[in-house]
């Protein structure tokens, strides 16, 4: 029976839950294959000592959480890159070697083969990445974007030879974060007097910059259904507080505000900016 496989590439462990946990669950539920690529160990994240009892590491701790998360989901697999997490941009831990930021400023290539290799042997006709500016600006999820962009296109490239043969995905798709999320999100801010430029434990997100950011909607897929599962993958990762913020919303009013997620697609190129799928394994064709 012909098959649906459709790979994720994000860059932390809670990536897959926060933001893609409905639309993952879905196609779970629906029978896909679902793979996930983590390129970081998600180290920089700031836990609460509690959070560490019986890990040797925040990095450990985190990929347990994503093992928890990636059960309750459903991933066929799961593929830890284990780069260091670069935190914010223009900190220290971005300038480590060992980051994946640092690493794609020197390096994209080498991050761009090991995706190509995750593709080549998984076979999925779908991808799914951060959009260009990494949902609200994180080194990490740029990095990844561009590398999985990359990967797409030379995934099929015959002549760049890795163990396997090559094989070209169908459709690339970019996340998007809600705008009616952020627009609330913005609007209690401002009740708070915070200012939405500067949000975050270290004030480096800024929230306007992510709808300035926003790219078009081409597919909106109904996920209404599945928020019982997303919630728990959340919850999954307990040291980021299952996301906090907009996640804690209530499901029953998150599930009104956005009954679908909006995806950007990138390849093939629209011929027009507009809703023209409401699945992204609309018009595939599956081997
Ligand atoms: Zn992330």
């Amino acid at each position: 029976m012909p098959q649906q496989r459709l790979l994720f590439s994000f860059a932390h462990p809670d990536d897959e839950a926060f933001g893609s946990g409905g639309v993952i669950a879905r196609y779970v539920a629906a029978g896909a294959e679902v793979y996930y690529i983590c390129a970081t160990n998600g180290d920089v994240g700031t836990v609460d000592e509690a959070h560490l009892k019986g890990y040797n590491s925040v990095s450990e701790l985190r990929l347990a959480e994503l093992d928890k998360a990636s059960a309750i989901l459903g991933f066929k697999e799961v593929f830890k890159l284990g780069y260091k997490d670069s935190g914010m941009m223009g900190s220290d831990t971005s300038k480590d070697p060992a980051s994946l930021w640092d690493t794609s400023q020197r390096d994209l290539p080498q991050i761009t083969r090991r995706v190509v290799e995750i593709i080549r042997q998984v076979r999925p006709q779908l991808i799914v990445t951060f959009n260009k500016y990494g949902g609200y600006g994180h080194p990490d999820h740029i990095a990844i974007q561009r590398a999985t962009t990359e990967a797409f296109r030379l995934a099929g490239d015959a002549s760049y030879v890795t163990d396997q043969p090559a094989y070209q995905p169908q459709k690339l798709y970019y996340t998007q974060i809600p705008a009616i999320m952020i627009r609330i999100g913005v609007a209690i801010m401002r009740l708070r007097r915070q200012n939405p430029r500067q949000m975050g434990r270290n004030k480096d997100i800024d929230v306007l910059a992510i709808l300035e950011n926003l790219e078009p909607t081409h597919t909106r897929v109904r996920i209404a259904e599945y928020y019982d599962t997303w919630t728990k993958a959340s919850e999954a990762h307990a040291s980021q507080y299952g996301g906090g913020g907009l996640l804690r919303l209530p499901t029953w009013l998150r599930q009104m505000l956005a009954p679908n997620q909006g995806f950007t697609r990138v390849i093939p190129v629209p011929a027009y900016n507009r809703v023209d799928e409401t699945d992204l394994f609309a018009g595939v064709h599956l081997d």
